[in-house]
């Protein structure tokens, strides 16, 4: 007898090791993952999924760790034959600064681990189908559903939530609840966990652009006093950008006639970029949203979990909220791989473990994305010379230039994304078993 892919029902209420709320994709590959592990896992998410382009198509720059991850999943195949555009070099200018810094996929032959990209543009569909049509029969997925009720239990009482679901009200009860539902989370409020961060006072106006040589895989990070302004490679030759503005300014730019605009976009890329890619030639619709910077206080609490958005919400400028959101997938998977988490998945003791291993991480890309940021933002006399300067000692300094592939390329993070080994079958048997025996215990359905 395994527990996998059978929760019981006792009266109304379904049995669940987990229950992820929230079905983005680092919701839905924890589930995966939990599920792999022989966990019976509960997935809810307020929105039927759609998984088609949108205009402007809504791209992701994936580091090869998490590439690796994802193969590790088994959806890797299927993001990729979709189509996936290679990032194999990246430049970095300051328009009307003569410092560069340009990295290489080739450059990491000489590390432990040779790479063929230093990251892969995804459009967030391609992502999210293999992951769905992969939790299918391994994990019970509820959506849309809406939340009624939560109980978040305690150190001896399971977490209970009370759902809506095809007119129909369901209650959840499982060891562990896991809010994986995005900046705005819910499951972050109704715990009453805060926030740390700060509104950018800036908008990122998002778009797809072709140009007259195509990208060549290249990605071109220009980093500007009012904002970067960044073009990924996607699998088409067309560029995908994001641009960091004054949300006046952003507004005003995404209403503009196209010809204007372009012209305006080829001026903020510049000449040094513009040389390259040559003119734009077609721009597709424009979009706005506010850029903000949302850390929650803990990442964690007994019988609950915090995970991607719902955790950190980054500025964009250096495409790793995602990456950073698959680490702690991977990370609260292998907590709950440990024995001590058979018995009881939502143990304080585990709780406290995750949080504390994925403080560094979080603490450490942040820094590191508001670094850019400001260091860019600075318009003080001599900034620029000093800012040139940096990126000449970037690129000229080899030790540097390896710490910063190995930060584009998430391989330095990699080991924390290692996929945990299955338990034994016979241990999941006999934690079941005794998990069981606790719950009739302690339970009063
Ligand atoms: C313009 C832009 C560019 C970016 N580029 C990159 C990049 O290049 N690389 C990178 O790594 N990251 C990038 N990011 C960040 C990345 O998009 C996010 O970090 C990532 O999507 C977060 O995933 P998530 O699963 O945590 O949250 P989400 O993708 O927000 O998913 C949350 C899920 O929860 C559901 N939900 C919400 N509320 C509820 C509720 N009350 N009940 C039930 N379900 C609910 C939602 O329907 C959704 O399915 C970018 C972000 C932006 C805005």
């Amino acid at each position: 007898m395994t527990r996998k892919k059978s929760q019981s029902v006792s009266s109304s209420k379904l049995e669940f090791d987990q229950i992820i709320v929230g079905a983005g994709a680092v919701g839905s590959a924890l589930a995966l993952q939990l599920s792999d592990l022989g966990y019976r896992v509960a997935v809810i998410d307020s929105q039927t999924p759609h998984y088609q382009s949108s205009d402007p198509e809504r791209m992701i720059a994936l580091s090869y760790g998490s590439r690796c991850y994802l193969e590790a999943l088994g959806v890797w195949q299927d993001v990729e034959d979709a189509g996936i555009g290679l990032i194999r070099h990246i430049h970095v200018t300051e328009p009307g600064n003569a410092g560069l810094v340009t990295m290489d996929a080739a450059d990491t032959k000489d590390m432990a681990e040779e790479i063929d990209a230093l990251g892969y543009v995804v459009e967030m569909g391609h992502l999210l189908k293999p992951l769905h049509e992969r939790m299918k029969g391994r994990v019970t997925l509820f959506c849309p559903a809406s939340i009624r009720e939560l109980d978040f239990g305690d150190a001896e009482r399971q977490a209970e939530v009370q759902i809506s679901h095809e007119g129909k009200s369901i209650v959840l009860q499982g060891s562990l609840l896991i809010g994986a539902d995005g900046t705005n989370s819910q499951i972050r409020r109704m715990a009453g966990i805060g926030t740390k961060g700060w509104d950018y006072n800036r908008f990122g106006l998002v778009l797809s652009a072709s140009c007259e040589h195509g990208h060549d895989s290249v990605a071109y990070e220009c980093f500007r006093k009012s904002g970067p302004l960044a073009f990924l490679p996607m699998a088409d030759d067309r560029f995908s950008i994001v641009w960091a503005l004054a949300p006046a300014e952003a507004t005003r730019l995404s209403t503009m006639p196209e010809l204007l605009f372009t012209k305006k976009l080829e001026k903020a890329a510049g000449s040094d970029v513009i040389d390259r890619i040559g003119s734009i030639t077609a721009i597709g619709k424009r979009f706005c949203f506010p850029l903000e910077l949302t850390i929650a206080e803990r990442y964690a609490k007994p019988r609950l979990a915090l995970v991607g958005n719902a955790a950190h919400t980054i500025h964009p400028v250096a495409g790793q909220g995602m990456n950073l959101g698959l680490r702690d997938a991977a990370v609260l998977a292998e907590v709950l791989s440990t024995e001590l988490a058979f018995s009881d998945p939502g143990a304080p003791i585990l709780m406290q473990a995750y949080a504390e291993k994925r403080r560094l991480d979080v603490m450490a890309v942040s820094g590191f994305t508001e670094s850019l940021t400001n260091l860019f933002g600075i318009s003080l006399p001599g900034a620029k010379k000093v800012r040139s300067h940096a990126l000449e000692t970037m690129q000229k300094i080899p030790s540097i230039r390896t710490l910063l592939l190995r930060q584009a390329a998430g391989i330095g993070r990699r080991k924390s994304m290692k996929m945990p080994a299955k338990l034994p079958e016979g241990n999941i048997k006999k934690q079941t078993e005794k998990q069981a025996e606790n719950r009739v215990g302690r339970r009063t359905v």
